[in-house]
């Protein structure tokens, strides 16, 4: 891959986009109307709109290592914030994926430099499920396993924000939880009981 192959494509998606509709851009450039945020790994194999088979304004993406989901990062609250308020979408999607190279420099003994607070944020996930975790003894299904709780904590961290708390009283707003497999190009719901979390934790969390 080089850069004048990818200003080549962008030529012939331009190209292949106006022979079928010489209004696409225009219609494009009105503004966008998507229902869907999409909060997933930046794992250069996981591409958000590819996987989802959608269409530029279909959905709003942020991406980040281990698709995470914290209080302080201005970035991730602010895309929240935007997506809600502004876009008024109405699912949120956290979306990791097996074979997550965060999740699994997370689990092991390291100093990463940068890295140590964000994969922190993991480690602290592992801390809640540890006995579920320690349990599985191959590795390989632990890291998966710990994909899948990451997602799920990462989605509980969204209910916690006051605008989702808002949105979701005026059932404006679903929060779901997928993983993507890499080995068979599959999106799996995960299907997060959120009705018995949200009975569980929202007397600590409630802020509306
Ligand atoms: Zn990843």
């Amino acid at each position: 891959m080089n850069v004048e192959r990818i200003f080549k494509n962008n030529e012939k998606w331009v190209a292949d986009k106006l022979k079928i509709d010489k209004n696409y851009f225009s219609n494009l450039s009105k503004g966008q109307n998507p229902d869907f945020l999409y909060i997933g790994c930046s794992d250069s194999r996981v591409t958000a709109e590819e996987l989802m088979g959608v269409a530029p304004g279909e959905v709003f993406v942020h991406r980040n290592i281990a698709n995470m989901v914290q209080s302080t990062d201005l970035s991730a609250m602010s895309v929240i914030n935007y997506a809600i308020t502004q876009l008024n979408v109405k699912h949120i999607v956290v979306c990791g994926h097996y074979n997550c190279g965060g999740v699994r420099a997370a689990m092991q003994s390291a100093d990463l430099g940068i890295l140590n607070p964000w994969l922190r944020n993991i480690r602290d996930v592992y801390r809640l499920h540890q006995k579920e975790l320690d349990a599985i003894k191959n590795i390989e299904k632990r890291n998966n396993r710990l994909v899948e709780l990451n997602v799920q904590e990462q989605c509980i961290n969204i209910i916690k924000t006051a605008e989702v708390q808002k949105a979701h009283k005026e059932h404006r707003i679903t929060v779901h939880g997928w993983v993507f497999d890499v080995h068979t190009g599959k999106l799996i719901n995960l299907r997060i009981n959120f009705q018995k979390i949200l009975k569980d934790i929202m007397k600590i969390y409630h802020i509306t």
